[in-house]
This record gives C-alpha cells, sequence and structure tokens, in this order.
C-alpha cells in the first residue's frame, strides 16, 4: 500500500485445500475438545508469549500488507494477546448450571460444549485483533479452526499459522488456508462438516454467508460494517471535536467502528466546523514505515479508488467540503494515500452519511435537539458504535438507551478487554470479544435426569 510494490507471494487455496483444511479440523476436533481446560489454556499461553517473542517481526507484517503504522500495529498485538489471556479465564467460568425443577424430583443440567469445527473469515483492517477474536474462543472453548485471513493482508495471519507449528500445537486444531472469498469460502460455508461460522467483513458478503450457512443450519456470527455517528452536544468537553475527528482519521479511516458522522448541536457548529478545518489541514499523512503520529496509506487501489468515487460524490450532492478532498495528498504520488476529509453541512440522505466509506472522510452534520440527534444518529442501516459527547450524566444514560448499535462511546472512553463487540441491524449478529463472544462458539446441552 505504501510504495505499490509487491512484498511477498503467497499460496492461493482452491476447493480441494480447503476441503483438506477440513478434514484435518474434524480429526483435530476429537483430540483438541477432550482435553481438559487447563491443558488447553498451556497451549494457549506457550503461543501467547511466541507472539511476543515474534511481536517486532509481526509488527512489521502489518505495516507491509495493510499500510498501518508501527504505531498503530500495537493494537493488533494487544488484543491478540489480551484475548489468549481472557479466554481461558472466560472458560473456567463457565460452569454446569443446575436448572430448577418445580416438583423437584429429577435434578436438571445445562452445560456448554464445543461447537465443533470453527470457520473464521477476516477482514484485513485489524489483521491481528481480528485473528485475536476468532483465535482466542475457539481454542479456549475447545473448537478446532479454519482460519482464512483476508486475501488483502494474509502475512501476519500466516506468522501465527508459523508460531503455531512452531509450538508443535496437537494437528489439526489450527489450519489456515488462503484465496479468496468466492473459492475457499464456498467450498466451506456451504459444507455440512463446518459447525460454525464466525466471519468479520463486509455486510454483502456477510449476506452470502449466511445464506449458505442457512442450508444446514450452522451457527453464524457476523461482524459488519458501521456507520457511527458522534453525537456532540454544547456541553462537551473541550477536546471532543479534535478527538472524534482523530476517532474517524485513525487508522487512515478503516476501522468498522469509526465515528464517520459528526452531529454537532447547532449553538456551536460554527466555531466546531473551524476547528475541524484546522485539525484536518494540519492532520499528518506519511510513510507508514515511518515512526511519529501519522495515518499511512489506504490497503489497495481498490480502495482509494472506491473513496476517491464517493469524496467526489459528497462534492457533487452539494456538502461543503472544508479540508482534503479528492487526490493524493502532496508529496505522495505512490502508495494509495488520501488526504484527510471533512465535509460540513451534510444531510443524513446524502450518500456520503450513509455509505460505509472506510477511509479518512468525516461528515458533519448540524442538529437542533437531543431528540433530533437520536433521531439522525438511527437513521442508518447499520448500528455498530455511537459516541455521544457530553457532562450531563443524566442525557448520557438516556441517549445510550435511545441509540440502536451495540456499543456507545461516552466521552472518549471505549470499550474493555471484556466488553463484547458486535452491532445491530446491517452492522451484524451475535457479538465477538468478552464472554458473549465466547458463547458464539458453545453449544448449550441440557440434561435431565443428571443425577
Ligand atoms: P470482505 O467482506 O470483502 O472480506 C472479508 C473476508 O471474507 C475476506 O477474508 C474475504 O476473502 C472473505 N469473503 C468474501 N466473500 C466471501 C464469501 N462469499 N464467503 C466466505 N468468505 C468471503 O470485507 P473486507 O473488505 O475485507 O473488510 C472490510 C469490511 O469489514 C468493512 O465493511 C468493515 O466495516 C468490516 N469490519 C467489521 C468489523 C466488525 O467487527 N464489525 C471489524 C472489521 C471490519
Amino acid at each position: 500500500p505504501a510504495d505499490e510494490k509487491p512484498i511477498a507471494e503467497v499460496a492461493w487455496a482452491d476447493e480441494a485445500d480447503a476441503l483438506k483444511a477440513l478434514k484435518a479440523a474434524q480429526l483435530g476436533f476429537k483430540y483438541w475438545s477432550a482435553l481438559s481446560l487447563s491443558e488447553r489454556t498451556e497451549w494457549m499461553s506457550k503461543l501467547r508469549s511466541a507472539i511476543l517473542e515474534n511481536e517486532t517481526r509481526l509488527r512489521q507484517a502489518i505495516i507491509h500488507e495493510m499500510g498501518k503504522t508501527y504505531e498503530g500495529s500495537y493494537e493488533d498485538i494487544e488484543a491478540i494477546t489480551n484475548a489468549l489471556a481472557f479466554y481461558p479465564k472466560a472458560m473456567a467460568d463457565v460452569k454446569d448450571e443446575s436448572i430448577p425443577d418445580p416438583e423437584n424430583t429429577h435434578r436438571h443440567v445445562m452445560v456448554h460444549q464445543a461447537a465443533g469445527v470453527a470457520v473464521a473469515y477476516l477482514a484485513w483492517n485489524f489483521p491481528l485483533l481480528n485473528v485475536g477474536f476468532k483465535i482466542g474462543p475457539a481454542l479456549a472453548s475447545g473448537c478446532t479452526m479454519i482460519l482464512k485471513p483476508s486475501e488483502l493482508a494474509p502475512l501476519s495471519a500466516m506468522i501465527i499459522a508459523e508460531l503455531i507449528d512452531e509450538a508443535k500445537f496437537p494437528k489439526g486444531v489450527f489450519n489456515l488456508v488462503n484465496g479468496d472469498g468466492a473459492t475457499t469460502g464456498d467450498a466451506l460455508t456451504s459444507h455440512p462438516d463446518v459447525n460454525m461460522i464466525s466471519f468479520t467483513g463486509s455486510t454483502r458478503a456477510g449476506a452470502l454467508i449466511s445464506q449458505n450457512a442457512a442450508k444446514d443450519f450452522k451457527r453464524v456470527s457476523l461482524e459488519l460494517g458501521g456507520k457511527g455517528a458522534n453525537i456532540i452536544f454544547k456541553d462537551a468537553d473541550s477536546e471532543a471535536i479534535e478527538r472524534g475527528a482523530l476517532r474517524c482519521f485513525r487508522n487512515s479511516g478503516q476501522s468498522c467502528n469509526a465515528p464517520t458522522r459528526m452531529l454537532i448541536e447547532k449553538s456551536m457548529y460554527e466555531d466546531a466546523v473551524e476547528r475541524l478545518k484546522k485539525y484536518a489541514d494540519e492532520f499528518k499523512v506519511d510513510d507508514p514505515n515511518k515512526e511519529g503520529d501519522h495515518i499511512g496509506p489506504v490497503i489497495s487501489e481498490m480502495q482509494y479508488n472506491k473513496i476517491q468515487t464517493l469524496i467526489k460524490k459528497g462534492i457533487d450532492e452539494g456538502a461543503k467540503l472544508i479540508s482534503g478532498g479528492p487526490g493524493k495528498p502532496n508529496g505522495f504520488d505512490n502508495g494509495y494515500y488520501v488526504k484527510p476529509t471533512v465535509f460540513a453541512d451534510v444531510n443524513n440522505n446524502m450518500e456520503i452519511a450513509r455509505t460505509e466509506i472506510f477511509g479518512p472522510v468525516l461528515s458533519v452534520i448540524p442538529f437542533d435537539n437531543e431528540n433530533e440527534a437520536i433521531e439522525i444518529a438511527n437513521d442508518t442501516d447499520y448500528g455498530l458504535t455511537n459516541y455521544i459527547q457530553t457532562q450531563d450524566t443524566e442525557k448520557v444514560q438516556r441517549v445510550a438507551r435511545k441509540l440502536r448499535s451495540g456499543m456507545v462511546d461516552v466521552n472518549g472512553v471505549g470499550i474493555a478487554v471484556a466488553s463484547p463487540f458486535g452491532g445491530y441491524k446491517h452492522s451484524g449478529i451475535g457479538r465477538e470479544a468478552g464472554t458473549e463472544g465466547l458463547i458464539e462458539f458453545l453449544e448449550v446441552k441440557t440434561v435431565g435426569g443428571w443425577n
């Protein structure tokens, strides 16, 4: 992404490779699911240590495959190592539970067991964070897995596979296939021996996967796109405007939970727009190989072109371009660099307010009062993360309850390590991360007459 030059060649799996991986995962399941949790935990902590020993190599791979900066890549390492430490503990808390029997004649018990073979498809925007959200609950629960990294960013996930191999994990527990969604994806999502699908990616692919999975009722968890609103009330703290723009631009705007619609209360609108212009004009774009606070390019030519089309669309629709705009930033003729862009006076019906752009493009929308802000925030197909900025605690709780999204971030406080992650509406079904993310990989079995 940074210089448009090839950096590696990887094998492109076909349907037969995908089926081989499935066979291996099925064989591995018998062994892995029968291990005690403490045995599985030992393997997971071996992997965690290997990741920490190889941190620099993994972060370099992320810089090269997707153009994220070194600083930015820390979030990926943190997430995968946290997941490998968190899920064994979360699994230990999943106990057999007694079910009350009104007549008190028999003992009924509910047990949770590994769903079976899980297939995980990854998006490219947080290559290792996404691996962590899948591998942690899969391995802790006793599932075996097939990981299909994004064809645009497979390198860091391939290093994880190497580390698992070097640690001599039992055969078949973890399998990786490369390739695109159409070949390897269809082979697995429509295969009756796959028990669970955990997908992170576009709403388009999520819908196709659900259709395939429906044929034999596989468990499906979908983490899809977003178009988050950041509601800034006039009593917001003094950094709310700049913090909101940074949350939109970071990772070069390629975050599913980015607050890409900034809703600003009218009495502070003019001043906020001026501040946004200054902030975005000064926002640094640079080579991801360089250290420091900046953003790198977006991942691919296709993504670059999509963003450019939408920026032009915003101008054509009559939104007021106050910073950035079409084309590459000065001095960056090579690489898929995008200017941090801000549109003011956006109407929520414009395409730039409705489509997930997945680039550093912010749409600013004025509002009159609380109800109108909530209405605009919820008027979207998506429902992943919304944001609230106000010092009024009662208002926070009132508004947070009314927002139709899986997550609400208040005054810059995001989610905790154990928080479930996921969305309403077209942002997906099910949750990753936290205990909720583990439950997705477990079947519930109730047994009567346990005594
Ligand atoms: P994508 O849907 O194009 O691809 C995601 C993965 O699915 C890739 O591995 C791809 O090969 C595979 N795939 C594609 N079609 C498939 C099919 N029919 N069957 C099986 N697999 C298939 O998405 P992307 O462009 O890589 O990622 C960007 C999208 O991901 C954005 O919409 C973003 O919002 C979303 N995302 C969501 C979350 C979340 O947690 N909600 C996190 C990160 C990214």
